[in-house]
């Protein structure tokens, strides 16, 4: 890390990253032409590796037409082509897509709508909302009230909405008993879910909200068979809504375009962002269902919500082509290959290692979770940092990986996130795996394990 003075308001405000200075294909370049391998696309984010020269090009037509253009006065072809791609074939019922600039404010506008939408249908004391522990759905205030990671919550816990509770994640390493079977975990969960509702009063909430497979709080970790149908049929029940925040976890990063396909079931409103965009350009959507929509367009007809940037033409275009290249290179199946390809190769390298207690995922959406003891599951203090100092290690060895943890309710510690770009060849992920071994291993040796 570099000690330049920086007048960028960095995270550390204390050490100023190395510049990027170029992209190609699955390699991020560095100044002095340091090629580092983004395993994990950033934060999921450039599931088509960099400068990806359809996208460009696609960019590049949009920009020398019409960069910008608010969305009170204009529509534009490329957010009309966009929204008819995302939802013109109204997947599981999702008929629009309201478009914005990233994960969070597609967060807020979901919660808002869902809102708006029970004060249009006369039921205006639906004011809660039911979300998860150990779960992220961005960092502007309401989505970080929705979300259930502790460490990121703390310092703003005064300034968050109560309209928000938690309950426990699907997350079966940390949260469900030996003796347990999936369906009596499964069980036990909606069990809670639905005490959650009576104590709420069901007539009270407006959703329930999770990651269909959580990403950067707990490291991809996907519900257990049932769960999600299970969710369905007591928000159903209740007449809530189910609001699936799929930012990290969808458009193909598990080898289905919606991770709620691999759930048998719908959400009412879903969040999508970063392998929307690919990274080429900062957009994010709320999709939401017709029937919802409807209700609005017949009531008071307008979404009382809105950004200056949202739907922006040159943000659509990229995004447009980034689906695009998805489809027409086949790359979902792609996933779904180099994705068991990936879960093979860490299952070799980590699944006898002594601090690697679960290897987790779904598709290019791979965890490895590090314990200090497997029998007991118990993190590694969070002292250690032991997460920062597998990600300065792999990063000195070329590999972009994503760990993070030491942050989670005290339970689950440390993880490494990996998300691959979709255009990846077997040797990267190999490349990968042998990096992240290199890197967990001196980082373990680091600390004495
Ligand atoms: N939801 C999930 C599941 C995320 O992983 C993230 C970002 O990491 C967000 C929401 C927030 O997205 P953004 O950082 O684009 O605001």
């Amino acid at each position: 890390m570099s000690v330049s003075k920086s007048r960028v308001l960095h995270r550390s405000l204390r050490e100023t990253p190395p510049r990027a200075i170029g992209g190609e294909g699955v390699w991020l370049i560095g100044e002095g032409g340091r090629r580092i391998l983004d395993a994990s696309g950033g934060a999921a984010v450039s599931c088509l590796g960099h400068q990806h020269p359809r996208v460009l090009e696609a960019m590049s037509r949009q920009a020398s037409k019409l960069a910008y253009a608010h969305t009170s006065f204009f529509s534009s072809e490329p957010a009309e082509a966009l929204a008819d791609k995302l939802v013109g074939h109204e997947p599981g019922g999702l008929g629009y897509a309201y478009l914005v600039s990233g994960g969070s404010e597609a967060i807020e506008a979901a919660i808002k709508l869902a809102r708006q939408y029970f004060i249009e249908i006369g039921q205006p004391q639906r004011q809660r909302f039911i979300a998860r522990r150990q779960s992220y759905h961005g960092n502007t205030l309401g989505a970080l009230a929705a979300g259930g990671n502790a460490w990121r919550r703390e310092p703003y816990a005064p300034l968050l909405s109560s309209a928000f509770s938690h309950v426990t994640p699907a997350f079966a390493y940390h949260e469900k008993q030996d003796s347990e079977s999936d369906v009596d975990f499964v069980g036990r969960l909606a069990a809670e879910l639905e005490a959650e509702f009576q104590r709420l009063g069901p007539e009270n909430v407006v959703a329930f909200i999770a990651e269909p497979v959580v990403g950067a709080t707990a490291g991809c970790v996907p519900a257990p068979e049932g769960y999600f149908r299970a969710v369905r049929e007591i928000c159903g029940r209740h007449g809530a809504l189910v609001i699936l925040d799929e930012v990290m976890c969808g458009m193909g990063r598990t080898g289905t375009r919606h991770a709620w396909e691999q759930e048998g079931i719908a959400p009412d409103i879903q969040a999508i962002a970063k392998g929307l965009g690919g990274g080429y350009q900062p957009i994010g959507a709320m999709l939401a269902s017709a029937r919802i929509v409807d209700v609005i367009r017949d009531g008071s007809g307008a979404f009382l919500h809105g950004h200056t940037y949202m739907a922006h033409p040159l943000a659509c275009a990229a995004a447009l082509e980034v689906q695009r290249v998805i489809d027409d290179e086949q790359l979902l199946d792609r996933v779904k290959t180099l994705g068991g390809q990936l879960e093979r190769r860490l299952t070799e390298r980590f699944g006898n290692h002594r601090h690697v207690g679960d290897i987790r995922g779904r598709g290019l959406f791979q965890a490895i979770e590090l314990v200090a003891d497997r029998a007991t599951r118990a993190p590694f203090d969070p002292a250690l940092k032991l997460n920062q100092r597998i990600k300065a290690i792999a990063f000195e060895g070329g590999l972009g990986c994503y760990p993070a943890g030491g942050c989670m309710d005290g339970r689950s510690g440390d993880h490494v996130l990996l998300a691959p770009p979709y255009i990846a060849t077997s040797d990267d992920i190999d490349m990968i795996v042998d990096r992240l071994g290199h890197a967990v291993d001196s980082a373990l040796n680091s600390v004495g394990h």
